[in-house]
């Protein structure tokens, strides 16, 4: 992997102003997905910045990764989600498919020909993923899938669904867990056996898709086993260290649209005026950037250093936990003071905060909730420190 000059950020910056600011507010409100925009970040190359140059892609680290989501979710948080699980599907498929399956898809997932969702999550099953009852039975050279999943995010446009399906039943039951890579017709909401049965109303995060998928008797060839036979019941270990990316995603995102709330309360703060001088010159008012400026610091601190960890091709559960719920609880501070800050405007749809106030809480759930990642730091934290 290789990390990159700042020209590429500067290239995605200037995206980020040209085609994503321009649109962001319309297509947020309508609910929009927006086709021509991914069409353009497939042009940009986009979808294959992490993915290893022989199969087409930029090569790119994943601290260069965190820093193009920021810009993007800067524009708007919704273009960082379309990237989000096709990433974690690329990850998956390059660390631990087999030779045929990363030839077969990363060239594809690499121009962005084929986009991945991500799925681990069911109606009964989320934080306790071990729970999932979406079941895959082996016959000859197919398994055959029965079940429902949920909250796929991409799960309509997506070609490709990398999903956790239970292959055995184990005690405990996260042993008997595999991978199928799931191939489906992106933008269809029926195929073979596979419905696009619910597209759920969101908050925010609009324009790109969240659906409940379900699988009747759907085939899927047992060359699509993610790692081949050697992936049998090695499903949930190899999503959770997907999951470990998903979460420098979300912390990359966070900063992203931290630093847009608040670049755009230090402008506004300079502009409008009460009291005889401009809000800015109030002590309350600097207060409050003050701390909503410390805040995006430290959290893209935090994202960079779990980025690096990750490059490192260490174990980084304990660093993207801690980024995830630093920035994401940051985010959502920073969010509530810009439109304190923006008063009456601050709720009004003509200005951004609006839709960032919207945006927000998703990252204090996604990619597992902050519960869990206090959960997953202090077990991590419990065994560094034992005495
Ligand atoms: C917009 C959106 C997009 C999503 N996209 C995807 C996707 O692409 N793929 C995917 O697989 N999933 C996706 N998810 C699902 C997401 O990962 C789950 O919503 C999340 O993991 C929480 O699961 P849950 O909603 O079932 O909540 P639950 O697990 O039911 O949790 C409910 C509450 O209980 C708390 N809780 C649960 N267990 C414990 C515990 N042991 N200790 C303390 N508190 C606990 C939780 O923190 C939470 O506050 C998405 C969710 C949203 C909202």
């Amino acid at each position: 992997m290789s990390a990159v000059s700042d020209d590429l950020i500067d290239l995605v910056r200037t995206f980020t102003e040209k085609e994503i600011i321009p649109i962001a507010g319309d297509f947020d409100a309508a609910d929009e997905y927006p086709a021509g925009l991914v069409e353009k970040m497939k042009e940009l190359g986009l979808f294959g910045i992490t993915v290893p140059e022989p199969f087409g892609g930029l090569g790119l680290d994943y601290s260069t990764y965190a820093r193009i989501v920021e810009e993007l979710a800067y524009g708007w948080m919704s273009v960082s989600g379309f990237l989000n699980t096709h990433f974690m599907g690329c990850f998956l498929i390059n660390s631990f498919g087999t030779e045929e399956q990363r030839e077969r898809f990363l060239p594809r997932m690499a121009t962005g020909e084929i986009r991945a969702a991500y799925s681990l999550s069911e109606p009964d099953a989320g934080s306790d993923v071990a729970a999932i009852k979406t079941r895959a039975v082996r016959d000859g050279d197919e398994f055959v899938v029965n079940g429902t999943k949920m909250w796929l995010t991409n799960g309509l446009h997506a070609d490709l669904v990398v999903m956790l399906v239970k292959t055995e039943d184990t005690d405990p039951p996260h042993r008997g867990m595999s991978v199928l890579l799931v191939e489906k017709s992106g933008g269809e909401l029926e195929y073979e056996g596979i419905t696009v049965s619910r597209k759920i109303k969101k908050l925010g995060y609009k324009g790109i898709e969240t659906v409940e998928l379900h699988l009747a008797d759907q085939r899927v060839p047992a060359a699509n086993l993610l790692g081949g036979e050697a992936g049998l019941g090695m499903g949930f270990r190899y999503m959770m260290q997907a999951v470990e990316l998903g979460r420098i995603n979300i912390s990359a995102r966070a900063v992203g649209v931290a630093r847009r709330a608040f670049e755009e309360s230090i402008r506004y703060a300079q502009e409008r005026q009460a009291f005889g001088k401009a809000i800015a010159g109030h002590q309350a008012i600097q207060f409050k950037l003050a701390e909503m400026g410390t805040k995006v610091h430290a959290a893209r601190l935090l994202m960079q250093d779990a980025a690096r960890k990750k490059d490192s091709g260490e174990r980084c559960d304990l660093e993207a936990g801690m980024a995830k719920l630093f920035a994401s609880e940051a985010c959502w501070e920073v969010c509530q003071e810009a439109l304190r800050i923006h008063g009456g405007n601050g709720y009004a749809a003509e200005y951004p905060i609006e839709r960032l106030y919207r945006d927000a809480p998703l990252m204090i759930v996604g990619e597992g909730t902050n519960e869990i990642q206090k959960m997953v730091i202090g077990r991590r934290l419990l065994e560094e420190y034992h005495v």
